[in-house]
């Protein structure tokens, strides 16, 4: 069997091929500006999974919904809002925090994020959309990852530490709205894992956090930072 293939779209936006051939997309903001031209468009997608509501991790994902039919993996709020925005069976999935869904045999567990989750429309009121989450994903050949979504460092990080053998964890590091590398080195102490793969950063000048800072505060951790477009096996 395969490994777990990771392609970073930039931003919180990831594409990954799963050892049993699921191609899943997390926070699929595709028309963010490091999102390379040729992944704007995708073939097909299996599952699509959001940490929240907030519009540079929702993404395209209404449009992206209606045209693939993905099974969708989000909050419960969120996931009743997309299904009433006219994703089929958007809702069927709706879950919240510590509770795990298995979907074709890749199992999603939810987990807590310190940060909010309302969007904000285009005539500035702002829509509840369920609080913001994160997941630990266990993959089909038991490759386990942890997708932050946006958060600062918290304690409880630990029990996902304690409760799962983590391969690697994708954390924010952009700083202003999330943490930036001095937390997420933290982070990486209470979650116990051994490999890292940065994202939320260097998409607008305000996201000020680079890998080089985190290696820095984590030397004992290999930081694994693939360009926009570029894919990594986990
Ligand atoms: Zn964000």
């Amino acid at each position: 069997m395969p490994g777990v293939s990771l392609t970073w779209l930039g931003h919180s936006a990831f594409r990954v091929d799963s050892p049993g051939g699921k191609r899943i997309y997390l926070d699929p903001w595709l028309t963010n500006p490091r999102c390379p031209e040729n992944e704007r468009t995708p073939e097909r997608i299996d599952i699509l999974a959001l940490t929240h509501g907030h519009a540079d991790h929702l993404g395209e994902t209404v449009e992206l919904g209606r045209r693939y039919l993905p099974r969708v993996v989000a909050i419960f709020e969120l996931a009743y809002w997309l299904a009433a925005k006219g994703i089929p069976g958007a809702s069927a999935l709706a879950m919240n925090k510590g509770g795990t869904v298995d979907v074709d045999g890749i199992r999603f567990s939810m987990t807590d994020a310190v940060h909010s989750g309302g969007l904000v429309e285009e005539d500035d009121r702002i829509v509840y959309l369920g609080d913001a989450a994160g997941y630990v994903i266990e993959f089909e050949n038991d490759t386990t990852i942890y997708f932050a979504g946006d958060t600062a460092a918290f304690g409880d990080m630990q029990i996902l530490g304690r409760a799962f053998d983590l391969d690697a964890a994708v954390l924010p590091i952009g700083d202003h709205f999330t943490m930036g590398p001095r937390q997420a080195a933290i982070a990486l102490e209470f979650l116990g894992v051994s490999r890292c793969v940065p994202c939320h950063y260097a998409t607008f000048p305000l996201h000020t956090g680079r890998p080089d800072e985190l290696r820095r505060h984590a030397p004992d951790v290999e930081i694994l930072a693939p360009e926009p477009g570029e894919t990594i096996e986990l």
